[in-house]
C-alpha cells in the first residue's frame, strides 16, 4: 500500500500547507477534509485542519514526520464553512491555518473534543409536592422544590445555584426521593410549548412594509438595508422576521457590535422566543463558547447572537442573518486576520442562498452606496415607534465663550433648566482621563510618551500619566522634569475633569461617569445603569460607550462637548464616523414621551458638514459625502489595501516597503498601469508607537479583480524577501482605519 500523506493547515502565519505521514493504524477513509489532526511542529504539538490527503509529497522521505492523532470522528467544518474559510484566507491574503484559528473556539484550537459536555439536571419526582410532610419544617427545601416544580424540563445545577438554592437542600430532596437527577447533554430540543414566549408588538405601517418585503425574500438570497432612525423599531422588525424563520424550522444568526451595553438587546431576543439562544461574545467563557458553537452546529440552538467572530459559527440550517448597527467599527478586526464580519456575512449568505437584514440609524457609506445602485433593498423607518419625537439640534458656537472643563456657560444653564424640570442629561465627551496633556507653565514642557509620538493623558484618580496608544503608565511628576518648576497644569478636559466640574456645579444630583476606566470592575456598569433607571434627575457623562444601543428614556438633553475632531482629521473616514457618533448619541435622547434636545458645542459651528448633518439629517449628509468620495475616487468608488510595516529601526520599515513597491512594479507590468495605483511608502500618521516606527504603502484600484491578483502575487513574494525578516508586516485589505 502506498504511503498516505496528510496536507494540513497549521496555526502559523506562513502562507502554505504542511505534509505529514498518516499513521498506518488509522483507516484511510477516516481522513476526511475538515477533521482536526494533532501533529508535531518544531518541538511543539499543534492542532491542524486536514485540507486533503495525497500519496506524494515534496518532502524527502526521511524528513516527513508522522501525525500524532486524529481528533475528530467527523469533519469539524462542513464543506460550506470550509469554503468560506478558504475564501476568507484568500480574500484577506492570510495564512489558511491562522484563518482557521480565528474561526474556531479556543478549546477546539487546543484539541478538546468537539462534543457537548453533559450536565446534571434536577427534576421533580412524579407526585412530589411542597406539602410533603417530610419537608414541612425545611423552608429551604420547600423553596428548592418549588423552583424545580415550576420548570417542567427540570433545572440544571447552575440554574439552581443562580436562584440562590443551596446544594445541601437539593441533596436532601434527592435523598427523600422528591427529586431525581439526570445527566443530559444540552442537545435536547427546545423547551416545548409555543414558539412565542411573549406576544409580538403590532407593527406600524413602516415596520409592516419592511417585514412584508423582507419576509417575502426569505427563500432566496437578498440583502436588505433597514435604515431606521434610533428608536424606530428596527429590533421589532428583526424579531418578526426571526419568528418567520423559526417557524420554518431554520436558525438565525444575529451579529451585534462588541458589547458595551448589550445585555438589554440580548434579553429582548431571549424574552420573545421559547427557543435556545446561544451567545458568542467576549464575556462568554471558553467552555460556554464551545457549547454554543456545538449547539448551533447540531441545530440545538435556534438563535445565535454574537459579535464579529460569531460569523464563523457552523449552523445546521441557517435561514437568516441579521447584522445590527452594520456601520459599527467593531465589525472590522484590527489585528491578525483583518476581516470585516459584515462583508464576510454577506459572502456566507450569498453562498448559502439566505437573506441578510442589516440595520442602522446611520448606515455606512458603503452600504448606502450599494443600496443606491440597487444591490441591496433599502427600507426606511423614518418615525420613532410609539409616541417618541425625533430630537432637535442646536449648534453652539463656543469660539468666544470660555470653557470650564469643556463646558460653556450657555450649556451649563441648559443643563440646570433640564435638571430643574426633573429630567436627565447626557453629556458626551469622547476622551477618557482627566486631561489629554500635562504642561509646564514656565518652560512649556509637555508630557510625551517615550515610546510613541503622542502625549500622555493625565489620570488624576490614579495620579498617573498614561499612554492610550501603547499602555505605558508612569507616576505623575511632582515637578517639571525639565526645569523643576512646580507649575504643572493639565490642559484640556477628559471625562474625569468634566465629572469633577459637573459635580461641583450640580451637587444635588448624581453625576454618573461611564467610560472604560469607570466600568472596568465587573458589575460597576450595572450599578450605574440602576441609578439612571431610577428616572430621577441625574447627569450621565461618558465616552462612546454611551452611544451604543441603550435606551435612556428620561434623558431629554444631550450635550456633545466637542465634535470638531472629526472635521479636521487626515483620515477620509473621520467625518463619516463623527456624523454617525453624533446621530447615535443624539438618538439616546427623548425616547419616551418628552421630546429631546441636542446641543453640540463647536469651534466651527458653521462648518457645512455640521450644518447639513444637524439641519437636513444623516441621509443628506451621506449623499453629500458620497458625492465627495466619488469626486476624489475614494472608497466605495475604489478599493484599497494597506501594507503596513513596523520596525525598531525606521530604515528597516522603509527598506521593506520599497522592496515591496518594486516587486509590485514587476508584478504589475502585465496589468495596465491605471489598474492599481500605489502610494508611498510613507510614515504612518502616528509614526512611532510602542517604540516601533511604522510606515505604510497604500494600494488603490478601481476594480477588485486586478487588485486581488496583484496582492496575491505580492504576499507570496514578500515572505521571501530578506528585508521582511527585520520588520513586522501585515496586509490590510479594505482598511477602515488608515492609522
Ligand atoms: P431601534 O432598534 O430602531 O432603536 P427598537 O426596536 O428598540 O428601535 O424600538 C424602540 C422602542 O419602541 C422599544 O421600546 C420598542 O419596544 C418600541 N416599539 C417598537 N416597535 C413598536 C410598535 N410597533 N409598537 C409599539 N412600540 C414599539
Ligand atoms: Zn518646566
Ligand atoms: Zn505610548
Amino acid at each position: 500500500m502506498p504511503d498516505l500523506y496528510l496536507r494540513l493547515a497549521l496555526p502559523t502565519p506562513l502562507r502554505r500547507l504542511f505534509d505529514y505521514r498518516a499513521p498506518a493504524q488509522v483507516p484511510a477513509e477516516h481522513w476526511q477534509p475538515g477533521v482536526r489532526v494533532q501533529v508535531p511542529f518544531g518541538n511543539r504539538k499543534v492542532v491542524g485542519i486536514l485540507i486533503e490527503t495525497t500519496t506524494t509529497t515534496d518532502i524527502p522521505a526521511d524528513k516527513v514526520r508522522e501525525a500524532l492523532e486524529l481528533l475528530d470522528e467527523r469533519p469539524l467544518f462542513e464543506p460550506p464553512l470550509l469554503e468560506l474559510i478558504h475564501w476568507t484566507a484568500s480574500y484577506y491574503q492570510h495564512s489558511l491555518g491562522d484563518t482557521f484559528s480565528w474561526a474556531m473556539p479556543a478549546l477546539l484550537r487546543q484539541g478538546e473534543p468537539a462534543t457537548t459536555q453533559k450536565k446534571r439536571f434536577y427534576q421533580a419526582a412524579a407526585g412530589a409536592t411542597i406539602e410533603d410532610p417530610r419537608i414541612k419544617n425545611a423552608p429551604r427545601q420547600r423553596q428548592a422544590l418549588e423552583a424545580v416544580l415550576q420548570h417542567r424540563q427540570g433545572l440544571a445545577h447552575e440554574q439552581l445555584h443562580n436562584l440562590g438554592i443551596q446544594k445541601t437542600s437539593i441533596d436532601a430532596l434527592v435523598d427523600k426521593g422528591l427529586l431525581f437527577t439526570e445527566q443530559r447533554s444540552l442537545k435536547s430540543a427546545r423547551p416545548g410549548g409555543p414558539l412565542l414566549a411573549q406576544p409580538a408588538l403590532s407593527l406600524n405601517a413602516e415596520q409592516k412594509l419592511a417585514v412584508d418585503t423582507i419576509g417575502s425574500a426569505l427563500h432566496h438570497h437578498q440583502v436588505f438595508l433597514l435604515a431606521g432612525v434610533t428608536g424606530s423599531g428596527k429590533t421589532e422588525v428583526y424579531l418578526h422576521l426571526i419568528e418567520q424563520v423559526l417557524k420554518q424550522g431554520r436558525q438565525v444568526l444575529v451579529l451585534i457590535p462588541e458589547i458595551n451595553l448589550g445585555p438589554q438587546t440580548i434579553n429582548r431576543f431571549r424574552q420573545r422566543f421559547n427557543v435556545r439562544v446561544a451567545l458568542l461574545h467576549s464575556e462568554v467563557n471558553d467552555r460556554e463558547r464551545l457549547n454554543a458553537w456545538l449547539a448551533s452546529r447540531d441545530g440545538a440552538a435556534e438563535i445565535v447572537i454574537g459579535t464579529r467572530s460569531a460569523l464563523f459559527t457552523p449552523f445546521k440550517e441557517l435561514g437568516l442573518i441579521v447584522i445590527d448597527e452594520e456601520h459599527d467599527g467593531s465589525y472590522k478586526q484590527q489585528d491578525g486576520l483583518r476581516y470585516h464580519a459584515r462583508d464576510l456575512a454577506l459572502v456566507r449568505a450569498r453562498r448559502l442562498g439566505v437573506s441578510v437584514v442589516m440595520g442602522s440609524a446611520t448606515p455606512s457609506l458603503e452600504s448606502l452606496y450599494n443600496a443606491k445602485n440597487g444591490r441591496y433593498g433599502l427600507l426606511r423607518l423614518n418615525r420613532r415607534a410609539g409616541s417618541a419625537q425625533v430630537p432637535t439640534f442646536q449648534r453652539l458656537d463656543v469660539r468666544s465663550l470660555p470653557l470650564d472643563s469643556g463646558i460653556s456657560l450657555p450649556l451649563q444653564k441648559e443643563i440646570e433648566r433640564t435638571l430643574a424640570a426633573g429630567q436627565q442629561v447626557l453629556v458626551f465627551l469622547n476622551r477618557r482621563g482627566y486631561a489629554p496633556v500635562l504642561m509646564c507653565k514656565d518652560c512649556g514642557w509637555l508630557g510625551d510618551c517615550h515610546a510613541c509620538d503622542a502625549r500622555l493623558t493625565l489620570h488624576q484618580r490614579y495620579n498617573e500619566l498614561r499612554c492610550h496608544h501603547c499602555g505605558h503608565i508612569e507616576q505623575r511628576p511632582h515637578a517639571c522634569p525639565k526645569c523643576q518648576s512646580l507649575q504643572l497644569h493639565p490642559v484640556g478636559a477628559g471625562t474625569e475633569r468634566a465629572e469633577d466640574r459637573l459635580q461641583l456645579l450640580f451637587p444635588k444630583v448624581p453625576v454618573v461617569r461611564i467610560d472604560r476606566d469607570s466600568t472596568a470592575r465587573k458589575g460597576s456598569l450595572d450599578a450605574m445603569l440602576k441609578i439612571i433607571q431610577r428616572g430621577e434627575p441625574c447627569i450621565l457623562l461618558g465616552t462612546q460607550m454611551l452611544a451604543k444601543g441603550h435606551h435612556f428614556p428620561q434623558v431629554t438633553l444631550v450635550a456633545i462637548l466637542n465634535a470638531d475632531g472629526g472635521l479636521f482629521s487626515a483620515d477620509f473616514r473621520a467625518s463619516e464616523r463623527m456624523a454617525q457618533l453624533i446621530i447615535q448619541v443624539a438618538g439616546r435622547a427623548g425616547r419616551a414621551e418628552q421630546p429631546g434636545k441636542v446641543i453640540i458645542q463647536s469651534h466651527v459651528a458653521d462648518h457645512p458638514l455640521l450644518v447639513q448633518l444637524t439641519e437636513e439629517g444623516y441621509f443628506a449628509f451621506a449623499e453629500q459625502a458620497l458625492r465627495e468620495r466619488r469626486a476624489v475616487q475614494l472608497p466605495p468608488y475604489t478599493h484599497m489595501a494597506l501594507l503596513r510595516a513596523e520596525a525598531l529601526n525606521p530604515q528597516h520599515a522603509d527598506d521593506f516597503l520599497r522592496d515591496a513597491a518594486s516587486l509590485l512594479e514587476q508584478l504589475a507590468t502585465p496589468l495596465k498601469a491605471e489598474d492599481v495605483e500605489c502610494l508611498g511608502p510613507a510614515a504612518a500618521p502616528m509614526e512611532r508607537r510602542g517604540g516601533r516606527y511604522r510606515a505604510q504603502l497604500l494600494f488603490i484600484a478601481r476594480q477588485r479583480g486586478p487588485l486581488h491578483r496583484l496582492l496575491h502575487g505580492l504576499c507570496f513574494n514578500l515572505e521571501q524577501l530578506p528585508s521582511a525578516r527585520q520588520v513586522r508586516w501585515a496586509l490590510d485589505v479594505d482598511p477602515v482605519d488608515l492609522y
